[in-house]
């Protein structure tokens, strides 16, 4: 479905962004990975997955926070494949904190790699969508995004800027072929999440089931982690031509988390 098409997905070294990046090669789309990790094995995971689905896969390894290196990557996507159709605004950090004590240089951080760095690849993608009448944009927010919990100020703020972009670049891009949309997950199984289950059972000195269910899935009534292949599924299908009517929205993916 997406052959010919080609995206940049970034923080795509890792958990979510990489899941959508290779469903994406699986479709048919060259891609763009980026984020931070061992050389030598992002290279594996940039020829496996150009061997498994005969698409182009790259690497950049530009640093999200960095206005002028977001701009070189969207550039660089580019000049490889001719044109960028489909941007996935996905690199994130969090960082807990109360907020009259919070870092001022951590607060930065997370502004410029969630939000800032969201405004500057869409800024560098729009003229060419708008040439070829054609474009997805999905930032990868949050239920975070759509409300608040304690001692995530930045992150909590950063998401909800992104949602508040997302809905801005939607409406002026409203009667062109380009949609922007927001993915608002609750909790997903990453390796980042597995490892918060196994340093909280030891904090709280409690069995990992009870650890998820009362500490970890306290906000998401499915009592279920959401699977990263949940999420691609959903990003693969804003980028068919049967969601182009789907834009300006925050599609929550959250087991019930904002529902209630
Ligand atoms: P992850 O930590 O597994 O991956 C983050 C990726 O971003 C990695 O590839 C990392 O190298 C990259 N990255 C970090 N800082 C960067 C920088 N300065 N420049 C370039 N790349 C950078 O995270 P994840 O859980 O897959 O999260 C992906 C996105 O989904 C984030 O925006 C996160 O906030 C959001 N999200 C995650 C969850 C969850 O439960 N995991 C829930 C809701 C939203």
């Amino acid at each position: 479905p997406l052959k010919n098409k080609s995206a940049v997905v970034t923080g795509s070294t890792s958990g979510i962004g990489l899941a959508i990046a290779r469903a994406f090669a699986q479709a048919g789309a060259n891609v763009m990975l980026n984020g931070f990790g061992d050389a030598a094995a992002i290279k594996q995971i940039c020829d496996d997955l150009a061997a498994e689905t005969g698409v182009q896969v790259r690497h950049h390894g530009a640093d999200m926070s960095k206005g002028d290196e977001v701009k070189a990557l969207i550039v660089d996507a580019e000049q490889a494949f001719g044109a960028v159709d489909i941007l996935v605004n996905n690199a994130g950090i969090q960082f807990v904190s109360p907020v009259d004590e919070f870092p001022e240089e951590k607060w930065t951080a997370i502004q410029n790699i969630v939000l800032n760095s969201s405004f500057h690849a869409i800024k560098a993608v729009l003229p060419g969508m708008k040439q070829r009448n054609w474009g997805r944009i999905i930032n990868l927010a949050s239920a975070h995004g759509l409300v608040a919990s304690p001692f995530k100020s930045a992150y909590i703020a950063a998401k909800h800027g992104q949602v508040g972009l997302t809905k801005t670049v939607a409406l002026e891009v409203a009667e062109t072929g380009i949609t922007c949309n927001a993915i608002c997950p609750g909790y997903v199984r990453t390796p980042l999440v597995e490892a918060q289950v196994e340093n909280q059972a030891l904090v709280h000195n409690l069995p990992r089931e009870r650890v998820i269910r009362e500490v970890i899935l306290a906000t998401q009534p499915s009592k279920r982690f959401i699977e990263v292949e949940e999420i691609s599924a959903l990003a693969l299908f804003l980028c068919g031509d049967l969601a182009r009517s789907i834009t300006g929205t925050a599609i929550a993916i959250d087991g019930g988390w904002t529902a209630r």
